[in-house]
């Protein structure tokens, strides 16, 4: 018998398997994240689809800023960023004055001050903030060194993306090995920043792009979007109206493009019902209420604290790893229960010039003093305990209780609308991207990332769709195959627990396989790097939430399931 034929098949098998299998990896990273895009984000487009155009934001924060930025590699006329709020227009917004002082609040958890600013319109202007490394890759593509600079000078953290997280009390297996650098190991930087310090270094990017340009397209002015006006066949929108501070009657303005960044208000999908009246925009929305509260502690550096912190022993919850040293820690910890079991969690870490702690949950009370905090820490249910150098991180802290300002955020409703299931009633022009769009729960710090997510994905669609083709529903089938999953995993966790009130039609049954299968691979990210890579990768934006569910790890989160490292205790 020969074995010609044998050896044929296997040396075409292993070619063909490998080439499939890149295919694979490719479609996966180029539908559901937004990592190719980066190639060609902040280049110019000479003579595209869009040159000449006029192009209406509606809304000026994270998500309209870095639209703006975007649509100016695409040759607009004429991009105008309409925003209600006329402080956040102001050259103070973006010289990085962030407060005007403190007042006093007492609420039925205490008496605190908290902080004192004008961007009224922006509920967590000064909640805790965390980002992810796409969101660094973005800036640094958009505005170039300048964005680093510029942030810097304004106390910004650039560190790795290292928050020795918990989950379940378990450690996470950091990839840093996959990023050698001529230093030692290292990983890509995210920011550690509070929300309003960022918020301000992101206007004078924009500001210093639109000072540097001859003739920048980019326009800023204090109004509102009142109403879209559709064409004849309500294909497009055709113009808007705006009503400028202080007018008493609005003022018809031609569009070719329009965008939605309103953030929660989402007054694109009011204003594009009200225009069409098409009863198909009422079914879009999918809303749920987490009953989210949670608190954000900010403390200036009490004295010796470098000293003091560098004494204390920080583990990374893996065991055989050398401790972290606390004096290059830019977190300290995120300790972030099953639902299941508990409905606290707890983080604390460097920020800008300072510390900050954050805790609260589901139907959570407040801790609103340090004092509080730490007992609310103590409190904290888990597979393993938080570590008792937590406890000592916030004692050294004890100095300065006095001198902390507090933030109490209750997240009542999560929302999405589903833009991409109206493809027949949308009007090709019509964009909505950040918060308009989706509404996570903040407990997982995505907002931001995803509102960058959302302007790289328009980016890539501005390069190869002009206003005539599809435009809209491409860029809507784009950002909900990127996004849909942060809207699951949120939403599912969130029904892990019985206070959640789900999106109607559904029962806080849904997720349960999510949740199954995450609480057993919590316990395998302690000890399998494939695994620790995958899902860290995955948490930073970088790779697809289905790496997280490649046979290799699947086959360790059933071994976990069938002989548990340790048993499963739930609520009673
Ligand atoms: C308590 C809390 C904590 C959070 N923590 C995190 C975190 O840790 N990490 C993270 O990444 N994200 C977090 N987020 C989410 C993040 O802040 C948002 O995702 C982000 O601000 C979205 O940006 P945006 O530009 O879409 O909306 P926004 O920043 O809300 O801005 C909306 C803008 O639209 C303007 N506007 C409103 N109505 C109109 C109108 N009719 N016409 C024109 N303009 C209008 C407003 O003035 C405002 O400037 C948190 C959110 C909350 C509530």
């Amino acid at each position: 018998m020969s074995l010609v034929p044998y050896a044929t098949a296997l040396a075409l098998a292993l070619p063909s398997y490998w080439l499939l299998k890149r295919a694979l990896l490719n479609y996966m990273m180029r539908t559901y994240t937004g990592v190719p895009d980066l190639d060609a984000l902040g280049k110019d487009v000479k003579d595209g689809k869009w040159k000449g155009k006029v192009a209406v934001i509606a809304g000026g924060s994270i998500a309209g800023l870095l639209t703006a930025r975007v649509l100016s590699d695409h040759g607009f006329a004429r991009i105008l960023v309409v925003e209600p709020e006329s402080w956040a227009l102001s050259d103070e917004a973006a010289d990085g004055v962030t407060r005007i002082g403190t007042r006093t609040i007492t609420s039925s958890a205490g008496t605190y001050n908290s902080i004192a600013h004008k961007r009224s319109r922006v509920y967590q202007y000064t909640s805790i903030h965390v980002y992810q490394a796409l969101l660094t890759m973005i800036l640094r593509k958009l505005f170039g060194s300048g964005f680093d600079e510029r942030a810097k000078g304004r106390g910004v953290l650039f560190a790795r993306g290292d928050m020795n997280v918990r989950f379940s009390g378990w450690g996470l297996r950091i990839p840093y090995s996959e990023y050698p650098t001529s230093k030692g190991l290292s990983l890509p930087e995210i920011l550690y920043t509070s929300r309003r310090t960022f918020e301000g270094v992101l206007r004078d990017c924009v500001r210093a792009f639109v000072s540097a340009g001859e003739k920048s397209p980019i326009e800023f002015l204090n109004g509102t979007v009142t109403d879209l006006n559709l064409s004849s066949n309500a294909k497009s929108i055709k113009s808007v109206n705006i009503r400028e501070e202080g007018a008493s009657a609005t003022s018809e303005t031609e569009c070719d493009l329009f965008v939605d960044c309103t953030g929660a208000t989402q007054a694109g999908l009011k204003m594009l019902s009200r225009a069409s009246g098409a009863s198909k925009l009422a079914t879009l929305r999918e809303n749920y209420d987490p009953q989210m509260n949670y608190v954000t502690i900010e403390l200036p550096y009490p004295p010796n604290f470098e000293e003091d912190i560098a004494k204390i022993q920080i583990d990374s919850g893996i065991s055989g790893k050398p401790p972290i040293d606390a004096k290059t820690a830019p977190w300290w910890l995120v300790f972030a229960p099953d639902p299941d079991v508990d409905y606290r969690a707890v983080f604390g870490g460097r920020r800008d010039n300072g510390i900050i702690f954050g805790g609260g949950g589901w139907a959570s009370d407040m801790p609103v003093t340090l004092a509080q905090f730490r007992e609310y820490a103590e409190g904290c249910k888990s597979d393993k305990p938080v570590p008792q150098w937590f406890f000592e991180i916030i004692d050294l802290c004890m100095p300065v209780a006095d001198e902390a300002t507090v933030f109490e955020a209750k997240i009542n409703s999560c929302s999405r609308v589903c833009y991409e299931r109206a493809a027949d009633v949308l009007p090709s022009n019509f964009i909505a991207l950040g918060d308009s769009t989706m509404r996570l729960n903040p407990r997982f710090g995505e907002g931001v990332t995803k509102a960058a997510l959302g302007v790289t994905t328009l980016d890539g669609v501005l390069r190869s769709y002009g206003p005539s083709d599809n435009f809209a529903p491409t860029f809507f089938k784009r950002l909900a195959a990127r996004t849909q999953g942060l809207w699951e995993g949120s939403k599912w966790t969130d029904y892990g627990r019985e206070t959640t009130t789900p999106v109607p039609g559904e029962t806080l049954n849904e997720g349960w396989h999510f949740r199954w299968y995450k609480s057993r691979l919590n316990r395998v990210l302690e000890r399998d790097d494939a695994a620790g890579s995958a899902l860290w990768h995955n948490l930073m934006y970088l790779v697809p939430a289905q790496y997280v569910m490649a046979p290799g790890i699947v086959a360790k989160v059933l071994w976990e399931a069938i002989f548990p490292t340790a048993p499963f205790v739930r609520r009673a």
